[in-house]
């Protein structure tokens, strides 16, 4: 049965887990579920690191933390979006670290990983690397959490619940069905409810609806022929079924600028040809590591190509493109996986860098928009990638900007969507992003993310764009946004 079948299943099953995989054993080989030799000599010979009896580099990546609460002060920074929202240590990376030494001290028992109490401290980790960005010893706890969750899955099962969401890039090849049935969701309450008590989606949320249609690739062409001015564009599974008009704006901009733009397409041993190709990102934030490996896998197969001629590869959602830079580094993809990474690029780091080594010719005009309000998707600003975003918008004439300075949205893939997390998901977006919103109601708003759009939407019911939308509209003389 797929994953589609057995979610739809869920509309008639109780209770709401299903074992899906035998327990792994905590011992000190540990079975990892990502590869984490990276950290294989994270704290060696320091006394003080603290690496815990059990968990091998796993727990030396949980190790890395120096305990200097650097991320539990007060006034907080924009490190850790749940210790803001709480205001409770427990709810920062440092609290995680704790508890997850604990863990893997063996101090909660056998099933350490099913224990309510590290559940309890893990909960509400958005996943949204601002302590691999703010913290002084880079503890990566979006990453821990993958790897967490992915041991808990083991013992506990997965949830309907996530296996819906996390199987998302195979439903919505059904894409008329599931549009139909999100529609009908969104405006029918007591289906809602229905939703929230047997899957726990929260009732009080609109569900993100498929476009009509999904992207259609332009004719391309061979990269055996590649040239200097080739780019791939790999559609992401949100702009491929939710927001095709971004991926048509950025390969209308990429042509523009004089670059002979091929729509990436599974490769001609793909055993799903007809489904669109997907970063795995869905799988990976819930836990679902062999499924995002196998994802994974069909991208870098029909990467093959581009990989060998170095042409560059360029997508439009921060979540999956900067996945492929870090997060697929730990899926244990070999050689491939590292030459992707450096040859993968969102859509404004590729506009930036064409730039500045003056390949770009983009004929861009004055736009009649006002002030756009920025709001960066946390793994842009985790990376450092809002530099590139500032450069491009710095391009279009007279163009007046402003980012937002705010923590995650609170969305955060499924999270907000949750019915136990809608409430904080809403207060994280409260903190600063809404009212930021909210003290500028013309200003037009820009926001790369996917999930930030949709926290938007729901927060202060504005429609927030993309910078490929941005660019393409800056291609006609006076066109507004
Ligand atoms: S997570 Fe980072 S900032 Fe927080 S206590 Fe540990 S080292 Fe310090
Ligand atoms: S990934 Fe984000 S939410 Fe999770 S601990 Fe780090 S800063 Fe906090």
């Amino acid at each position: 049965m797929c994953h589609y079948h057995r979610a739809a299943l869920a509309l008639y099953l109780h209770p709401r887990l299903i074992r899906t995989r035998t327990a792994s054993i905590l011992c000190k080989s540990m079975k990892h579920h990502l590869d984490w030799s990276s950290y294989k000599t994270a704290g060696q010979g320091d006394a003080y690191a603290g690496i815990p009896a059990t968990g091998g580099d796993f727990a030396k990546a949980v190790a890395v933390c120096i305990s200097d609460k650097l991320c539990q002060r007060t006034p907080k920074g924009v490190m850790c979006p749940s210790f803001r929202a709480t205001d409770d240590v427990a709810h920062s990376p440092g609290g995680r670290v704790v508890v997850l030494k604990a863990a893997l001290n063996g101090e909660l028992g056998k099933d350490a990983f099913a224990d309510p109490g590290l559940a309890a401290a893990m909960e509400l980790c958005v996943g949204c690397k601002g302590c691999k960005r703010e913290c002084a010893n880079q503890v990566d706890m979006a990453a821990i959490k993958i790897e967490y969750q992915a041991q808990r899955n083991a013992q506990r099962g997965v949830s309907y619940r996530d296996q819906l969401v996390a199987s998302l890039p195979e439903w919505l090849h059904h894409r008329q069905a599931a549009r139909a049935l999100i529609h009908w969701r969104n405006r029918t309450p007591w289906l809602a409810r229905l939703g929230e008590s047997l899957l726990g989606i929260s009732a009080k949320r609109q569900l993100p609806e498929p476009s009509v249609a999904a992207y259609s690739a332009p004719a391309s062409h061979s990269v055996a022929e590649a040239t200097d001015r080739d780019v791939i564009l790999f559609v992401d599974t949100f702009a491929m079924h939710f927001d095709p008009e971004i991926a048509q704006a950025a390969h209308q901009v990429l042509t523009a600028a004089g670059y002979r733009v091929t729509t990436l397409q599974p490769s001609a041993y793909d055993e799903e040809p007809e489904r669109a190709l997907c970063c795995g990102r869905t799988y990976l934030s819930l836990g679902q590591v062999e499924a995002a490996r196998r994802e994974a896998c069909r991208l870098q197969a029909a990467l093959r190509p581009a990989l060998a001629t170095g042409t560059p590869i360029v997508g439009l959602e921060p979540s999956c493109i900067l996945s492929l830079r870090d997060d697929h580094l730990k899926l244990g993809l070999g050689e491939e996986a590292v030459k992707l990474s450096k040859q993968v690029y969102l859509f404004e780091e590729f506009i930036a860098r064409e730039h500045d080594r003056k390949r770009l010719s983009l004929d861009l005009k004055p736009l009649a928009c006002g002030k756009t309000l920025v709001h960066g998707h946390c793994h842009q600003k985790a990376v450092g990638a809002m530099k590139s975003l500032r450069k491009v918008l710095r391009l279009i004439p007279e163009f007046e900007f402003e980012f937002i300075e705010a923590s995650c949205c609170g969305m955060a893939g499924s999270f907000g969507l949750e019915a136990e997390h809608a409430e904080i998901s809403m207060r994280m977006a409260e903190m600063d992003l809404l009212p930021a919103l909210r003290a500028a109601p013309d200003a037009t708003v820009l926001a790369n993310g996917f999930s930030c759009r949709h926290q938007i939407r729901e927060g202060v019911d504005r429609q927030a764009i993309h910078v490929a939308l941005l660019l393409r509209d800056a291609l006609d003389a006076e066109s507004s946004c």
